[in-house]
C-alpha cells in the first residue's frame, strides 16, 4: 500500500469513526426502570404490576445496547423502590450520557390506549423524537405522541432525558401483549433502534430562554385521559417532589394535564 493510499485508507477510516460517535455508537445510557419495591405503579389494584414490566425491558434494554457497544448505567436492576432524587442523582453522575426512563401507562377508562413519550429538555427532543418514532412503528399501538411535561426526572437531570410509556396496562390488548417477553422485546429493540438512530442534538445559543423556541407544551396535541382524581389527592409524594416551577407549568395546561403516577413526577 503506497502512502497516497494509505492516507485515503486513514481518512476514511476517521470519517467513519466520526460519523459512528455522531450516533452515539459507544455513548453512555442511563436506564430508568419506573417504579419498584413497594410502588408497583399503574392505579391501585391494577392487575399487572407495573414495576415488573419496566424493569423486565430495561433489563432487555441493557443487553441490547451493550452488544451494540454502548455502556449502561441501571437505576435500579432489581426489585427495589429508589427515590426519584436518587434516580436524578445517578443521570447526573454520567455528563454526556442520555437517560431513559421506562413506564407503562394506566388509565381508568380501559379504552385507553398508545404509546406515548415525554422529554422536558430542549436538548431531549431529538431523543424523544427518535425513541417515539421507533417505538410506534414497532408496535401495533396507537401513536399518542410526544409531549413536553416537567415531570421530575425529567426537570432535574442534567443530560438528555426521555421517559417513554410503553402502552396501558389497563387496556386489555396492550396489557396482554405486555406481559409477552417477545413484546418486551421488541419495545426493548425499538428503544434501542431509537437511541442508535438519534441525530446530533440541536444546540441553541445559550441566550435564548426555553420559552422562546418552545413550540408550545406539546408536539402533537392529543385527548387528555379522564384519570382518578382520588388517587392524585392520596399521592403525597407527588406533590412533595413538585417544585414551584412546576406547578406553574402544569397549572397553565390544567385540560391536558393528564394525571401521572408519584414516581413519574
Ligand atoms: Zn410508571
Amino acid at each position: 500500500m503506497n502512502r497516497y493510499r494509505l492516507i485515503l485508507v486513514f481518512a476514511f477510516a476517521s470519517t467513519v469513526g466520526l460519523a459512528v460517535s455522531a450516533f452515539g455508537q459507544g455513548g453512555t445510557v442511563v436506564i430508568d426502570p419506573g417504579h419498584g419495591g413497594y410502588d408497583r405503579g399503574g392505579v391501585p389494584g391494577q392487575r399487572i404490576s407495573e414495576k415488573d414490566k419496566t424493569l423486565d425491558v430495561g433489563l432487555r434494554l441493557r443487553r441490547i445496547l451493550q452488544a451494540s457497544g454502548y455502556r449502561v448505567i441501571m437505576t435500579r436492576d432489581s426489585d427495589v423502590f429508589i427515590p426519584l432524587p436518587t434516580r436524578v442523582a445517578i443521570a447526573n453522575a454520567h455528563p454526556g450520557a442520555n437517560f431513559v426512563s421506562i413506564h407503562f401507562n394506566c388509565a381508568s377508562r380501559v379504552g385507553a390506549n398508545g404509546i406515548e413519550t415525554y422529554y422536558y429538555r430542549s436538548d431531549s427532543a431529538s431523543l424523544a423524537s427518535s425513541i417515539h418514532r421507533n417505538v410506534v412503528s414497532g408496535a401495533p399501538s396507537e401513536n399518542r405522541g410526544i409531549r413536553r411535561r416537567g415531570f421530575y426526572v425529567l426537570r432535574r437531570t442534567a443530560i438528555p432525558s426521555v421517559l417513554v410509556e410503553c402502552g396501558f396496562l389497563t387496556n386489555p390488548t396492550e396489557g396482554s401483549l405486555a406481559q409477552t417477553g417477545d413484546y418486551r422485546q421488541k419495545l426493548a429493540e425499538q428503544i434501542a433502534r431509537g437511541i442508535r438512530r438519534q441525530p446530533a442534538p440541536y444546540v441553541r445559543p445559550l441566550t435564548a430562554s426555553l420559552r422562546s423556541v418552545s413550540l408550545g407544551n406539546d408536539f402533537v396535541r392529543v385527548p387528555a385521559e379522564s384519570f382518578s382524581r382520588s388517587r392524585k389527592r392520596s399521592s403525597k409524594s407527588a406533590r412533595s417532589y413538585r417544585s414551584s416551577k412546576s406547578k406553574k407549568s402544569e397549572s397553565s395546561t390544567p385540560r391536558k394535564k393528564k394525571h401521572k403516577k408519584s414516581s413519574e413526577e
